[in-house]
């Protein structure tokens, strides 16, 4: 039985790396195709499961062959634009779209080709090594020794043993503390919104927008409705959280000390803004930017809003979702004006073969017209013969 390894902010438990599927080829918890070609990520107590290119990979590894080049994983990589891509490992080609191990610009080596190196850093066979999961970006580590695989351990005692579940929190706050809770949800004003403009991605637009998501409310019904309060609870250092965001808590407050300096809240509505600002972070590191939709980013920008009115230190996140705003806006733009070029292309289209179609009946008419010449002409010599007369007027 392989020993869980790999510490991953998508999954509160330790992850083992089975060599082989499990046999009931369970569905992926990241894509939902089938697990059944190993190697796989695995927690057996939970059965989640993931495909190797699903989970976290280290972000760089040392090859045997290549000594003294550390290789970093990238998700694409096409060093020029020659069309024709090599592994510098097997020699055979290499699709530039798919995940590679590269050291710099110089020597590219397949991810199958890597993989047994792969592997052993994924069992701890390396130490301590940083990953991240393909295109979202998710953080992970492998845990070989020390605190942190204790600090899993110890989780999955609680979430074992202990029933504290949110609900307790919540229904032990004291009248102060509720209040306190109560007070750092955003109740909801009367905002005219006349958002007219001549063209939806202008720089009013965009000035709207960030009006729009400025004016984002998060009253307290709709507040108190974003928690499941029947999840359990964790300690996580001096703090609780929900057990599913434990992993990412423990993972930002390593990275993000001060987080909390400045926050003169209760531990327990600490808990419940912990809980809201893991979501995001977690929500946030999920999505490529090109799945952004303006109610992603209202339902962020609220909840982060709260959790800064707690005075959580956490301009990362604002900043990190500022740039995420502008990086929509572009991309719906080019989104939108890509298809109205189409449309009016379109239009174009259709109307260039109906003026087609009229230009041919009208040399099909003339061809009518030639066809019938002798006989017009000769009674148009009639026709004029009666010009300037009545057509009796002979007859009397
Ligand atoms: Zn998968
Ligand atoms: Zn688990
Ligand atoms: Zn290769």
């Amino acid at each position: 039985m392989q020993q869980p390894t790999v510490s991953y902010t998508g999954h509160p438990h330790l992850l083992a790396v089975l060599d082989d599927a499990p046999r009931h080829a369970p569905p992926c918890n990241e894509c939902g195709r089938p697990c059944d070609s190993p190697p796989v990520f695995r927690c057996a107590r939970c059965d989640f499961n993931l495909h190797l290119l699903c989970g976290p990979l280290p972000t760089t590894i040392e090859l045997d062959e290549f000594p003294g080049d550390p290789f970093s994983l990238a998700d694409s990589f096409a060093e020029d634009d020659s069309g024709e891509y090599y592994c510098d490992f097997c020699e055979d080609k290499r699709d530039p779209r798919e995940c590679v191990y590269h050291s710099g610009d110089y020597y590219f080596v397949h991810f199958k080709c890597a993989m047994s190196e792969v592997l052993r850093s994924l069992k701890g066979e390396r130490g301590d090594v940083d990953l991240r999961t393909l295109g979202k970006l998710i953080p992970g580590r492998v845990v070989s020794k020390g605190l942190n695989s204790q600090t899993t351990a110890q989780w999955e005692k609680q979430i074992t043993e202990s029933t504290l579940t949110l609900k307790d929190i919540y229904d032990s706050l004291t009248e102060n503390e509720l209040m306190e809770f109560k007070n750092l949800s955003i109740p909801s004003a009367d905002i005219s919104s006349d958002y007219a403009t001549s063209f939806p991605y202008s720089g009013d637009a965009f000035k709207q927008l960030l009006d729009r998501l400025d004016a984002v409310t998060l009253p307290w019904e709709e507040l108190i409705k974003l928690y499941n309060l029947d999840t359990k609870v964790v300690d996580v250092g001096e703090h609780q959280i929900t057990w599913d965001f434990a992993n990412i808590m423990d993972t930002l407050l390593r990275k993000h000390k001060d987080l909390i300096a400045e926050s003169r809240l209760s531990p327990k509505v600490k808990t419940f803004m912990f809980v809201l600002l893991c979501d995001v972070v977690y929500s946030m590191s999920r999505t490529k930017i090109e799945d952004v939709t303006e109610q992603m980013l209202m339902d962020w920008w609220g909840r982060l809003k709260v959790v800064q009115r707690a005075n959580f230190r956490m301009q990362l996140v604002r900043d990190q979702l500022t740039i995420v705003v502008s990086a929509y806006f572009g991309l719906a733009a080019n989104k939108f004006n890509e298809r109205a070029t189409a449309d009016l292309d379109e239009q174009i289209d259709k109307l260039s073969k109906e003026l087609e179609q009229v230009r041919e009946n009208r040399e099909q008419h003339q061809k009518l017209v030639e066809s019938a010449s002798t006989i017009i002409e000769k009674c148009l010599d009639d026709a004029s013969a009666l010009s300037y007369k009545t057509v009796g007027a002979d007859l009397l």
